[in-house]
């Protein structure tokens, strides 16, 4: 029996074309700049995000605290969502190994921040506070899109206060396909911009970090320090320019995917989806009247992984996810609704 392993769109394998790529990619030494394979792959993604320059760096953990370290100095802060990845998801590094204090900021229903709020959060030049410097943005957000129009007005308010932008994009391709929109019109207010090859994009390995040609300069450097300078890595960005360029349009087939999970789980007796905050690869959905401590191992034996977290149960959809397969879980749902629903607790 196959696995549908509805964790998270890293799991997704290389496709038999990145592997092809990486056995055939020209190579150099990536730390002297000579892998022929990682500069056309920063070219591409440079080019794509509409940025100047970008790098190719290990994850995208490594992206963020790079960018974060590049923006930022011992003793200043950044601000970003309480639940973001760069606040709660890559371990502290900021605080860790950059000495930079986040202040994390309630995320709104839509996956913005409230830049009313953020704006009571900027710290006044005083001995007593840290130096606010930068604000992070996250897109999509729990696979929510943000809109255009406040992206733009962010990127205002961040001019305005003198702050620098950073979007962790990681999935920023779902974003700009559910939009109709090239990722450059995403990326566009923002100083820097990480973006995942190794989510839905099914790359192995890797994350890229765009901005300008300074900031790139900059942000090379702590990758070094961080350890993060890679030899012949041209062997992975072979899988990264296929992502880039034939793994993007695809993403359109999750997303569909991802909307018959939502609403078929939506019509099963005591499953509750939220099915506006459906916009990508991401189903967010909760049980009542039925035992969540049971669901979980109930649809492992099924074949189907798919965890909860305090409560909220998580499914992403990717490459290797059939529309077959999203039949399979509503039906393995369907079964544990009808076993346990109406049953006492
Ligand atoms: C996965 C993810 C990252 C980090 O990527 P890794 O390669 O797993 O380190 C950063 N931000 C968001 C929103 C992510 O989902």
């Amino acid at each position: 029996m196959k696995a549908i392993d509805l964790r998270s769109d890293t799991v997704t394998l290389p496709t038999p074309k990145m592997r092809t790529a990486m056995a055939e990619a020209e190579l150099g030494d990536d730390v002297y700049g000579e892998d022929p394979t990682v500069n056309r792959l920063q070219a591409l993604v440079a080019e794509t995000a509409g940025k100047e320059a970008a790098l190719f760096v290990s994850s995208g953990t490594q992206s963020n605290l790079i960018a974060i370290m590049s923006h930022c100095g011992r003793g200043d802060e950044y601000i970003a969502g309480q639940t973001a990845h760069t606040y709660r998801n890559e371990a502290g590094g900021a605080a860790v190994l950059g000495s930079i204090q986040p202040q994390p900021i309630d995320f709104e229903p839509d996956g913005t921040l409230d830049l009313a709020t953020v704006e009571k959060f900027i710290k006044p030049d005083d001995v007593h506070f840290a130096m606010t410097r930068l604000l992070c943005l996250e897109n999509t957000q729990a696979g929510k899109v943000l809109p255009l129009d406040y992206l733009e007005e962010a990127g205002k308010f961040v001019r305005r206060h003198n702050l620098a932008f950073h979007l962790d994009g990681a999935r920023i391709f779902n974003a700009a396909v559910r939009l109709g929109v090239e990722v450059r019109e995403i990326a566009r207010p923002f100083d820097s911009v990480s973006i995942c090859l190794s989510k839905g994009l099914a790359a192995p390995v890797g994350s890229v970090l765009c901005g300008s040609t300074s900031f790139i300069k900059e942000a090379r450097r702590w990758r070094k320090i961080l350890g993060g300078g890679m030899r012949q890595a041209g062997v992975l960005a072979a899988a990264g320019i296929v992502a880039v360029t034939e793994m993007t349009d695809r993403l359109s087939e999750d997303h569909a995917n991802a909307a018959a999970l939502a609403k078929g789980l939506s019509a099963l007796p005591g499953f509750h989806v939220d099915l506006d905050s459906v916009q990508t690869n991401m189903v967010y959905f909760s049980l009542s009247g039925l035992p969540v401590d049971k669901f979980a191992p109930f649809m492992a034996v099924r074949g189907i992984l798919i965890p909860s977290h305090h409560g909220s149960i998580r499914a992403v959809t990717h490459y290797g996810i059939e529309p077959a397969d999203i039949d399979a879980v509503l039906a393995a749902a369907g079964e544990f609704s009808s076993a346990y629903h109406g049953t006492r607790l």
